[in-house]
């Protein structure tokens, strides 16, 4: 304490570079890949360790080693706003998005880890809960799938309550549509979620909406690029009744929220806090999604998502994505596993709730 403000200066920030192979080779409708790297942080101060974490490239490390880090060590970890605007002025001329942003969301993630552990509650209680748990959706179901694969992992699923899956769509439009068939019949009432990636053109893209929507296809993802503001405006101006036009993951500032929002584009937004700038970008575009009334959804990192899905008040759903609910649980000691169809934030441990398994990480260090 100083003077009755609490400080306590940041002692130390350390990062690391997992990679893991995939299950199987794994690809959705624009992208193919068989790893997934996830860069880690941690960040120490006033005897406590705060934990972030973004799935990015190993750039994204040495960007944190050589020049955020240096803005941290020293400065005071309470003063959270403090710090996020010292990493946003000095990234100015190497560009927002991408990167940078992907640096900056792991660093103030551990932050707010930290920032909770030093109060001993959990994050969902510093940020203040809306609700005790939140909606996940199983998401997966890619186009390198075979057919029994994506009846296999989309069914198991829903046999496990979830009440809602998402699939891959956009690498073969004819193929889709036979793939949607095949998951519709192995999910019994769960509602379908499809994610196109932005592959499709507009022209496709108003087509397969139509054929999604025989098989009550709930949530069309990406349907064309996210680029494509306007693209995105026509197809939730012309979808079938109950089908949602959805997209955001690639929203690294509020700006793009924004600017997405303000178009008409959506009909719910999607924001990832690995790459929004961490716990504080995506409370601030949960604030931007109240502002328009918008529902909002996650994407992806559900071990992460859970805490902020639990305290943003227009969230609706998380992402219960395939390769990290395996990467979480694989790293992590806490990561959630859902319960009737939800997640569950663990208000007993605090922070994230989440502790590196050292032992297990150390095969994965790239
Ligand atoms: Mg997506």
């Amino acid at each position: 304490m100083d003077g009755g403000r609490p400080t306590a200066p940041i002692a130390a920030v350390a990062v690391d570079v997992f990679t893991i192979p995939t299950d199987a080779p794994e690809s959705d409708g624009t992208l193919e890949w068989d790893s997934t790297t996830m860069v880690l942080v941690r960040i120490d101060a006033a005897g406590r360790r705060g934990l972030g974490y973004t799935y990015a490239d190993s750039a994204t490390a040495t960007l944190i080693r050589d020049k955020l880090a240096l803005l941290l060590v020293g400065r005071d970890a309470w003063s959270i706003n403090a710090r996020w605007i010292d990493m946003t002025r000095a990234i100015r001329n190497l560009g927002r998005p991408g990167i940078c942003s992907m640096a900056i969301s792991a660093l103030d993630t551990a932050l707010w880890d930290l920032k909770a552990k030093l109060l001993g509650v959990a994050l969902v209680d510093l940020l203040g809960a809306a609700r005790e748990s939140i909606v996940a959706y199983g998401s997966g179901g890619f186009t390198s799938y075979s057919l029994e694969r994506l009846r296999d992992q989309l069914g198991g699923w829903a046999r496990e309550g979830l009440t809602a899956v998402k699939m891959k769509v956009g690498r073969d439009p004819h193929a889709d549509i036979q793939r949607v068939g095949a998951a519709r019949a192995a999910i019994g009432d769960a509602k379908l979620f499809v994610d196109a990636n932005g592959a499709y053109t507009r022209e496709q893209a108003l087509e397969q909406a139509e054929r999604f929507a025989e098989d009550d296809v709930r949530w069309l993802e990406e349907p064309v690029s996210s680029d494509d503001l306007e693209g995105l405006r026509l197809l939730r101006d012309t979808r079938p009744a109950g089908m949602a036009i959805a997209a955001g993951e690639y929203g690294y500032d509020l700006f793009y929220f924004r600017r997405m929002l303000e178009a008409g584009a959506v009909d719910a937004i999607q924001a990832d806090a690995t790459r929004c700038g961490g716990v504080t970008g995506f409370m601030d575009a949960a604030a931007l999604a109240d502002a328009f009334g918008m529902p909002l959804s996650s994407h992806c990192a559900p071990a992460l998502h859970v805490a902020l899905c639990s305290a943003a008040r227009r969230a609706v759903h998380l992402e219960y994505f395939h390769d990290h609910v395996r990467i979480e649980s694989m790293l992590f000691d806490g990561a959630p596993r859902p319960r009737d169809g939800r997640l569950y934030p663990d208000r007993s441990r605090p922070g994230l709730g989440l502790e590196l398994r050292e032992k297990d990480a150390q095969r994965y260090r790239a």
